[in-house]
């Protein structure tokens, strides 16, 4: 295992017992994220990731082997909490929400949860064999994201975890809470020399407003089952637009696992439910519990002034809807990363919506912190150290 270690650095403690981070991976790739931090005999393993390009699995066979006191994950994207699943031989804690979306993303692949799995929550903070560890809530575009603070022997350690600054959340009660000095910050870096964060989620929110209101005919989106803010963005400017909004039968689960003001057809009048395609087993009775839902002939034959949330599988039924309605001049918003445009199932995707007459209009932005994003960040918590990790810029 050892071998694997790309960083070391061990920080010079009055205790006795030296506290220590090791980033396993991450140093030189976006989505694999694995740091290990140590206080005496206490060794915590922080995210439980798979690798996105799916080449880490034989250092993943051997992280699962390893002894951790515990594991603690800052959110429930897959290159962070992909393998929380497979680690039951010690504690691995996630905050209190997103373990309720990995709970029905897990129940609808008609999976159970391991029972070792602990949640925290935002700001209270709990130990682990002498270390302190005190997550802050933070805006990312996945539900539920943490700041990690590790605080031992008089040192501390503040790991970013993905987050960003223009989405939907306050900041300033973030950067009110976070400490204002610590010794070392482990940042993510997703967009470092990428992308500039030209949009808030809110200003997205009124870029898809002018488009819904521009048109009398159906608008579909094309956006990410998990990611809530995104979700609420469009619900929010598909009301705005006067239309009902469309939520397929995973998607209203993950919604209605969060919760709370999130928009979700088991609360929301002008929510509504639909299956893509036949459900059968579990998923079945989970999709007969959601009150508000409405089948391919109910849509077809009813306003044309709708908003439907679509993933790139559904083409199929969008392409039977377009045969059971006269759609003209409909229109796909893509509002997930263009990057995905370049896979296969994609590019075929978006052939189809072209070849049923869709105008395809590009709307998004980052889940992640951009340059400016990060600089606030360093200079609020004053580290003596940084280190940046999630990217393929070093800095
Ligand atoms: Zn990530
Ligand atoms: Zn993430």
């Amino acid at each position: 295992m050892k071998d694997e270690v790309m960083n070391m650095h061990e920080i010079d403690g009055l205790s006795e017992k030296s506290f220590e981070y090791i980033i396993l991976r991450g140093k030189e790739k976006i989505g694999e994220n694995l740091i290990e931090i140590t206080y005496g005999d206490t060794r915590i393993l922080v995210e439980l990731g798979k690798a996105l390009d799916g080449n880490g699995e034989k250092f993943e066979q051997e992280i699962l082997k390893e002894h951790y006191s515990a594991v603690i994950v800052s959110h429930y994207h897959e290159d962070h909490a992909g393998l929380i699943q497979y680690k039951r031989d010690c504690p691995v804690y996630i905050g209190n929400g997103a373990y309720r979306i990995v709970k029905a993303m897990s129940e609808y692949h008609g999976k159970k949860m391991p029972e070792n799995i602990v949640t925290y929550r935002n700001g209270r903070t709990f130990e682990i064999g002498g270390i302190k560890i005190t997550p802050f809530l933070c805006d990312h575009s996945a539900f539920d994201s943490y700041m990690l603070l590790f605080e031992a022997g008089e040192k501390s350690i503040l790991y970013s975890g993905d987050f960003r600054f223009h989405g939907r959340k306050d900041n300033n009660k973030l950067l009110a809470a976070l400490p204002k000095s610590v010794d070392v910050l482990i940042h993510e870096g997703t967009n470092i020399g990428k992308v500039a964060c030209t949009m808030t989620e809110a200003e997205l929110e009124n870029k898809t407003v002018e488009i819904m209101k521009s048109t009398g005919a159906p608008v579909f989106v094309l956006q990410s089952g998990t990611n809530i803010d995104r979700l609420v963005s469009i619900y929010r400017a598909s009301k705005r637009s006067g239309r009902i909004t469309y939520m397929d039968n995973y998607t209203s689960l993950i919604a209605s696992a969060a919760g709370g003001r999130i928009p979700r057809p088991d609360v929301f009048h002008d929510a509504i439910a639909f299956t893509p395609r036949a459900v059968r087993g579990e998923r079945k009775n989970m999709f007969f519990e959601i009150q508000n839902k409405r089948g391919l002939k109910g849509i077809a034959s009813g306003t044309q002034r709708f908003t439907m949330l679509v993933r790139s599988t559904m083409l199929n039924y969008i392409k039977k809807l377009f045969a059971a309605a006269d759609y003209k001049e409909a229109t796909l918003i893509y509002s997930v990363w263009k990057g995905y445009k370049e896979t296969e199932q994609m590019s075929e995707f978006l052939t189809g919506i072209k070849s049923l007459g869709i105008n395809i209009i590009d709307l998004h932005t980052s889940g992640h912190a951009c340059e400016e994003d990060i600089e606030l960040l360093k200079q609020t918590v004053n580290a003596k150290e940084y280190v940046c990790v999630h990217t393929e810029n070093t800095i």
